[in-house]
């Protein structure tokens, strides 16, 4: 069995740090939030390290906080205090709840924010060591083979679908994620922090060599926002989305103001539909109009040979998440 190197840091700048001086002397680095995603990469050889720089020795890294322009979630926050925070909970719902949905209580214990932002895909030939796009070659293998799980928006020339079930809630909240790295610190927005494949077959974001995602922040959502996330799943518990969507609505009575509709399990990167965005917008909550909302969310989709059960599955999401929205 492989031996590794673990390294402690006190801070996400010694981080970058250590990784740089042990790529120096010739090893590969991985940096590990909970390492419920990066332990087992290791151990299948899809991830290389040789050294794995634990984050979660950090301190400062594990806080929600309120401050004057919104909230901020450190990046080595877990999946279940995200979940169970009394400011999330009480403003950001659909952050807690799609929190909540991943996996089990044993992943929510240990994965992190930022691990859970920045995990890899689950595509079953890169997790089986095919050399496909994501291991650095140059071919899919799931265009023409098993392709059930795939993306049915935005894929090509990886069909992989973004894993994460919180990242889509975020993006529906407009958060700003916060990097540090060899070149300093950086913000960027969640949504552009996400890439397709094909901008970047390889990777899933756009984080560069030796940066770190360090924390996510959440600006000021107005008394009038309501939020859901609902997701369908293959089977009843413990697994990622075959379909998730995010819905966050600003509304006056029954009327939408503005509507933020962001989907997961189905592009490889948080989808949003912004046709149904632009329907719902000064539209009054109705079984009809989210019936349509529901349709309109599957126009542009593109299945593969074994994914089109998909399809029915983003129209009820859509549907259900935005009657959740009415029902308050
Ligand atoms: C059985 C099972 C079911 C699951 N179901 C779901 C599900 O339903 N929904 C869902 O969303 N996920 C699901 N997951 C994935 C799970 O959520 C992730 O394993 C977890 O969130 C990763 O968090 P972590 O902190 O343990 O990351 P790690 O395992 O430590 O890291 C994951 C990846 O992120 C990188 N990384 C970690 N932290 C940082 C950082 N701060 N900056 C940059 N890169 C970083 C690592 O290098 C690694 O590549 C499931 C996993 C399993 C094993
Ligand atoms: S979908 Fe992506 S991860 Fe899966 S085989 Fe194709 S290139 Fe590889």
């Amino acid at each position: 069995m492989k031996s590794l190197i673990n390294v402690n840091v006190a801070s996400f700048s010694e981080a970058v740090t250590a990784a740089q001086a042990a790529q120096q002397q010739g090893q590969a680095v991985a940096f590990s939030g909970g390492g419920s995603d990066l332990l087992q990469q290791i151990k299948d050889g899809t991830d290389p390290a040789d050294v794995v720089i634990n984050l979660r020795s950090i301190p400062d890294g594990r806080v929600i906080r309120s401050d004057g322009s919104g909230i901020a979630i450190g990046g080595l926050v877990t999946l279940t205090e995200l979940s169970q925070d009394p400011l999330v909970l009480s403003g950001l719902s659909a952050i807690a709840q799609a929190a909540e949905s991943v996996g089990t209580p044993q992943i929510r214990n240990v994965g992190t924010v930022a691990g859970n932002i920045t995990q890899r895909p689950w595509c079953w030939y890169y997790r089986n060591g095919f050399n496909c796009f994501k291991a650095g070659g140059n071919e899919c293998f799931s265009v023409n083979g098993e392709n059930g799980q795939h993306a049915i928006f935005g894929g090509g020339p990886s069909f992989i679908v973004h894993p994460s079930d919180v990242a889509p809630a975020l993006v529906a909240f407009d958060a700003v994620f916060q990097v540090t790295g060899p070149n300093g610190d950086r913000e960027i927005s969640a949504e552009d922090f996400f890439v397709l494949p094909i901008t970047n077959p390889e990777r899933e974001n756009t984080l560069g060599e030796n940066e770190l995602l360090t924390g996510v922040r959440i600006p000021t959502v107005s008394a009038n926002t309501v939020s859901t996330y609902h997701k369908i799943m293959d089977r009843e518990a413990w697994t990622h989305a075959e379909v998730g969507v995010a819905a966050v609505i600003q509304r006056d009575g029954n009327e939408v103001q503005n509507a933020k509709v962001v989907l997961a399990g189905v592009a490889p990167i948080p989808w949003r539909v912004q046709a149904v965005e632009n329907f719902l917008s000064g539209q009054q909550i109705s079984e009809a109009l989210a019936r349509e909302a529901g349709e309109m969310g599957i126009q542009d989709a593109q299945p593969l040979s074994n994914n089109s059960h998909k399809l029915p599955m983003v129209t009820a999401a859509i549907e259900r998440a935005i009657l959740n929205l009415a029902a308050g």
